[in-house]
């Protein structure tokens, strides 16, 4: 049911293992416009792409650099983002027109099946209206935004309920964007100092 509406453009919540996602395909512009607007998302606010491995990403043509590679052994799947360049593609509306894209390898099994069954990633901040709580199990999304959407995919509670943490490889050394699942000290006990 879920991967037949992401096929079709529509939304569909997923679980992760920070917050559940509000999911759509995330080569497909029409049906990311629909994540800003259920969420009343501003459109300067870039999203982050899923999926299932580094071969998926580097089968849509992105460089994956060196230093993403050596800790995607370590902490992928799970809850580290990486902003590396974007190419043509990318839908303008999931970078935000930056050029650069912000790809992650969730580790919720359930998450990680769908993903490999779909031919594209999956564009999903969390399911909430912008500005309100993260939620953490199907319930909370279903009284947040039930009605709105196609499809609500019940993979249990989250575990770690933090977002995740956020590193660009567009300059060098690499630049912590944003703090969550995973600590800078982790980080830099990998590739050195950011
Ligand atoms: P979330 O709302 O948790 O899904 O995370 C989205 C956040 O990821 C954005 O608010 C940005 O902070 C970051 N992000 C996503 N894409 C990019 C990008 N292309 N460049 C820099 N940061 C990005
Ligand atoms: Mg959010």
């Amino acid at each position: 049911m879920a991967a037949e509406k992401l096929e079709q453009g529509e939304l569909v919540a997923i679980p992760t293992e920070t917050v559940y996602g509000l999911a759509a395909n995330g080569l497909n512009a029409n049906a990311v416009l629909k994540i800003y607007e259920v969420k009343n998302r501003p459109q300067f606010n870039p999203l982050i792409l899923h999926f299932p491995s580094v071969e998926q990403i580097e089968q849509l043509g992105l460089r994956f650099p060196p230093k993403a590679r050596e800790l995607a052994q370590v902490f992928s799947p799970g809850p580290l983002t990486y902003v590396i360049p974007a190419n043509d593609k990318i839908p303008g509306i999931v970078t935000a027109g930056t050029g650069a894209v912000a790809v992650r390898i969730p580790s919720h099994p359930l998450t990680r099946q769908l993903l490999e069954r779909l031919p594209f990633p999956l564009a999903a901040p969390s399911a909430n209206i912008s500005g309100s709580v993260s939620p953490t199990s199907a319930q909370h999304v279903q009284a947040q935004l039930g009605g709105k959407i196609a499809y609500i995919l019940d993979g249990g509670p989250s575990e770690v309920g933090l977002e995740s943490t956020i590193v660009s490889f567009l300059d060098e050394p690499p630049q912590l964007l944003r703090y969550g699942g995973i600590t800078a000290e982790q980080i830099e006990s990998i590739i050195g100092p950011l």
